[in-house]
């Protein structure tokens, strides 16, 4: 039954996705032939002062229509990965100052690497972008400022813990990035994880940020877990499988991420 009624809300995921989509596109499709349209009339009537606005805003239709089949593009194609030994207190050292300067001065950004950190096996630039994305929804998370924390912990899940988090029972190292912002309402947290699901005003948000992160930490063999209370703020931890073994010097090398959107 737990099986079924995941399977169900994925399919709902997807159909809202799907949905959404078609929506959004023939929005703009009936734009470009509405402009196009008008765009014929005039030119019989011989009327041409009109044209070239016309066609501005159908090449702007278009445009749009482009980005969200590209955005669509990006989210479907599974990313490969890279997965190496990773020293994750390194790569966040490494992000600190790039997020600081993200984030903005009224939320000063604390980095708390627990010392004897495992190291994981993952995709370090990935990983990067998974960061970076954390500590923008915290930001946006808090309008009139606050904090955000970003923590690193070794885990050790048993049998239990790791059949709720839907996981192998093993070694972990979590990276958690901690916000002192709105928090999520429990609807909010039942969705988070969709593709385009966004509380975001038009235009600021993709809703691809989580979704994202989702698939990569599950690609990554690990797991993303929210704990949010309103008002109060939001953890959001990555599971990382540990890697068992040295690291060589030359793999842990952080590789700087390229800013998304802010
Ligand atoms: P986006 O940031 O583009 O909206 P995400 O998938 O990253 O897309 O996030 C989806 C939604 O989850 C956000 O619109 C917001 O409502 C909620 N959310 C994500 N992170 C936080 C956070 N740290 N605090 C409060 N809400 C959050």
């Amino acid at each position: 039954a737990q099986e079924a009624l995941r399977q169900s809300q994925k399919m709902e995921a997807v159909g809202q996705l799907t949905g959404g989509l078609a929506h959004d596109f023939n929005n703009l499709l009936a734009g470009i032939s509405g402009s196009l349209e008008l765009m014929q009339t005039r030119m019989q009537q011989g009327r041409l002062t009109d044209v070239d606005r016309y066609m501005t805003a159908a090449q702007g239709a278009a445009k749009r229509a482009a980005a969200l089949t590209h955005r669509l593009l990006a989210f479907s194609r599974r990313q490969t990965l890279d997965p190496k030994p990773t020293d994750v207190n390194r790569l966040v050292s490494g992000m600190h100052e790039l997020i600081q300067r993200t984030v903005g001065p009224a939320i000063p950004v604390e980095v708390v690497g627990a010392s004897g950190v495992w190291p994981a096996l993952v995709d370090a630039s990935q990983l990067e972008n998974a960061l970076l994305n954390l500590c923008i929804n915290a930001r946006d998370a808090m309008p009139d400022g606050g904090r955000i924390t970003i923590e690193t912990a070794n885990k050790w899940l048993d049998e239990r813990a790791a059949r709720q988090q839907d996981i192998p029972e093993g070694q972990y190292l979590t990276l958690s990035v901690t916000d002192t912002g709105t928090g999520m309402s429990p609807e909010v947290i039942a969705r988070v994880f969709e593709p385009f699901f966004t509380t975001k005003p038009l235009g600021e948000g993709t809703g691809l940020g989580l979704s994202m992160i989702y698939g990569f930490a599950q690609q990554s063999g690990g797991q993303v877990r929210i704990y949010s209370e309103i008002e109060k703020g939001t953890t959001v931890s990555i599971y990382l499988p540990r890697h068992y073994g040295e690291i060589d010097a030359d793999d842990s090398h952080v590789v700087l991420a390229t800013l998304p959107r802010s």
